[in-house]
């Protein structure tokens, strides 16, 4: 059977997404050269479609990535000398702390329970830390740190770096980039595509950080995927390697359709959204959401405890033709996570809460 996919990534792929493919796969994207006009073409027309959606000010290069999990260590690399600052919630919060002491990082930690979420005034940023690093939305707990929390730290410690991991938000966070010098994402989740490419936002300072440590003798900013050299490539709309030219293809064609919906609109549908799950998840006696306090709550990845084994769950709504995600670690047992990401309408989260009424 046909399943409707409320994982939250890889998750439900964007109605259009087949279609687009289809015209691709058709036009030979697949073999063109990443040196052609025709690449910088497509790359251009991604880099507008997002950029107009975002509100990305001039200073900030769109740039891509195998993944968001590789613009952890971009960052670090590029951005950090000695010292890197992260908020840590769950694990995807921590899994950037720890690439951080990997990469011999004197890395800072400010924490919170799973579960929890974090405000501006959570948030004491240490003297010598260069980056800070906010993860928006906590995809294993269901967590959201709200943009203008983000932006309030990011005025009070302007001097400093700040990164924000959107993976499993955007396009859903109207982050003000007037003031956030880098943002990144996956396409796995909430735009609604297979995975294997990453989009890295980031700006001039950032780069200023990188070109600056590249003369430092003795300090090392990668081989791979450089800042400067993907911000060099960048100007001619090219890519230091091969890239993932057909999901660079893709992932502006499923922009430009959202951009056509437009992203208020868009915002505001995944907020009502959010607001039925919500509302069932609190009236019913099987479920409750996970997250107590309503500001952290997750617009985009919803968590709710279940009062039975969240496998009954599962495999009872899966019976109905939709999968929805298994509790993260060692909640796996007791929870279930619900995308609720662009790709799936209000009516379709209506069918997903009749079918979970019914488990009793
Ligand atoms: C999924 C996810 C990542 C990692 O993305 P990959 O595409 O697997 O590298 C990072 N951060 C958050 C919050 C995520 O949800």
């Amino acid at each position: 059977m046909k399943q409707t996919y409320f994982t939250p990534g890889p998750a439900e792929l964007y109605p259009t997404f087949y279609q687009h493919l289809q015209t691709a796969l058709d036009e030979q994207i697949g073999s063109i050269s990443h040196r052609s006009q025709r690449f910088r073409d497509i790359y251009r027309f991604t880099d507008e479609q997002l950029r107009a959606m975002l509100n990305i000010p001039a200073s900030h290069a769109i740039l891509f990535t195998g993944s968001a999990s590789e613009v952890w260590e971009r960052l670090l690399l590029n951005c950090v000398e000695h010292e890197s600052f992260h908020l840590v919630n769950g694990s995807f919060s921590r899994k950037f702390y720890d690439y951080a002491k990997a990469l011999h990082k004197y890395a800072h930690i400010a924490e919170k329970p799973f579960g929890e979420g974090f405000d501006y005034a959570d948030a004491e940023v240490p003297e010598y830390a260069e980056l800070v690093c906010v993860t928006h939305n906590e995809t294993s707990s269901g967590v959201q740190m709200r943009t203008p929390e983000i932006h309030k730290l990011k005025r009070k410690y302007s001097k400093k770096l700040f990164a924000v991991d959107m993976v499993s938000s955007a396009p859903y966070p109207d982050l003000d980039f007037s003031v956030i010098d880098s943002a990144f994402f996956s396409v796995q989740k909430a735009f609604g595509m297979p995975a294997g490419l990453g989009v890295w936002i980031v700006n001039d300072k950032c780069l200023e950080k990188a070109e600056r440590l590249q003369r430092y003798e003795g300090s090392v900013i990668g081989a791979h995927h450089t800042l400067p050299a993907l911000w060099k490539n960048y100007q001619t709309f090219e890519t230091p390697a091969t890239p993932n030219v057909l999901g660079i293809c893709l992932l502006g064609k499923i922009a430009e359709d959202m951009n056509t919906i437009g992203i208020d609109t868009l915002r505001r549908q995944t907020e009502e959204k959010a607001r039925m799950l919500y509302k069932f998840l609190e009236s019913s006696d099987l479920y409750e959401p996970f997250v107590k306090e309503e500001r952290h709550r997750s617009q985009t990845v919803i968590v709710a405890k279940t009062n039975k084994p969240s496998a009954e769950v599962i495999s009872a709504v899966k019976q109905a033709g939709m999968v929805v995600g298994s509790g993260y670690g060692k909640f796996k047992e007791s929870q279930i996570r619900i995308a609720n990401f662009p790709a799936t309408s209000a009516g379709q989260i209506g069918v997903l809460i009749d079918e979970l009424k019914k488990i009793g």
